[in-house]
């Protein structure tokens, strides 16, 4: 087990009051595993991830963030910052943000290397054009500024950036979210091969039939509250929570041709949650008790689900 969160409780205060944007969330990341965060946006998915490495505005009411045996609630900011970049990096949605438009490629990576590691110049450039490798981006592109590079080109450099002081942890915020979908799917195989060595990687998507053919566990998330939980193969062959079904059931799917059923709704507005279930306002198999009691979390075959349906 490389990451271990226990009932994770993360509050804000927003203009209009306190909100959990994270609530008693528990779930785990196996090494060399990609688990992707799905759900629609505002449901806590980024602040989920942020509060791992502390970079999100929120703060921690209660819960344990166990990695690789530390618990990392009780670091103090330099050990977390040291933890950053090294043991867990970030990938983030515009790839633009996170490149120097006034550096060649190399010379960037170059210097993300050297700036955290005594090795020489040389042996730094041959383990970019390795990274350029795994990537799949031509090493004569190291001469390349990044704006002439396409978007996914970019992204895929950014993801070689991330992984090269050899992270525990990749966490990625929607990295494929402006791009169309073959390069998306692309960049999920990209993420696939990372595990094979062994690195271990939090995919955060709001596509979940993109994100289920190439993950091994999916959590989605759903106002603050994991929904549910568990190998993505099961997930995807039989989605159990409503929510999990309506997202899958949302979005067009780039292996089976299907007819889209668009979700209803939105998500509610957290400073004022719905009683009971959170998700009883939207959902087509309500029924009595849950718009007056909060479902408990169940195992279900190995999976996690929060439904009245399940677990009587
Ligand atoms: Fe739907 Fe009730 Fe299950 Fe919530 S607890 S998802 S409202 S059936
Ligand atoms: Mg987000």
């Amino acid at each position: 087990m490389l990451l271990q969160i226990e009932d994770l409780t993360v509050e804000y205060q927003s203009e209009r009051g306190k909100i959990l944007a994270v609530d008693g969330v528990s779930l785990s990341v196996n090494s060399g595993n990609l688990l992707s965060v799905v759900g629609e946006s505002g449901c806590g998915k980024s602040t989920l991830a942020y509060s791992i490495i502390r970079l999100s505005p929120g703060k921690v009411k209660k819960g344990k963030i166990i990695f690789n045996g530390k618990d990392l609630l009780s670091l103090n900011k330099k050990e977390i910052r040291q933890l950053r970049g090294k043991d867990i990096s970030m990938v983030f949605q515009d790839p633009m943000t996170s490149l120097d438009p006034l550096e060649k490629i190399g010379t960037q990576m170059v210097e993300t290397i050297l700036a955290h590691e005594k090795i020489s110049k040389t042996e730094a450039l041959n383990r970019v054009q390795e990274l350029l490798n795994i990537v799949g981006i031509p090493e004569d592109r190291i001469n390349s500024y990044p704006h002439q590079l396409s978007g996914g080109q970019r992204q895929r450099i950014i993801i070689a950036m991330a992984i090269s002081l050899n992270p525990k942890l990749l966490i990625a915020d929607e990295p494929t979210t402006a791009l169309d979908v073959i390069v998306q799917d692309k960049i999920l195989e990209i993420f696939k091969e990372l595990t094979s060595r062994n690195i271990s990687i939090i995919l955060i998507t709001h596509d979940l039939p993109l994100a289920v053919e190439r993950s091994d566990f999916i959590a989605v998330m759903y106002a603050g509250w994991l929904m549910e939980f568990g190998r993505a193969k099961d997930v995807a062959a039989s989605p159990l929570h409503p929510y999990t079904q309506g997202l899958i059931d949302s979005v067009p799917d780039l292996w089976v041709d299907r007819k889209i059923k668009p979700l209803k709704g939105f998500p509610p507005d957290l400073a004022n949650p719905p009683s009971g279930c959170r998700f009883h306002p939207r959902c087509p198999k309500a029924m009595e008790i849950c718009s007056r009691k909060i479902p408990p979390n169940v195992e279900v075959n190995n999976r996690m689900v929060r439904c009245f349906l399940y677990g009587n």
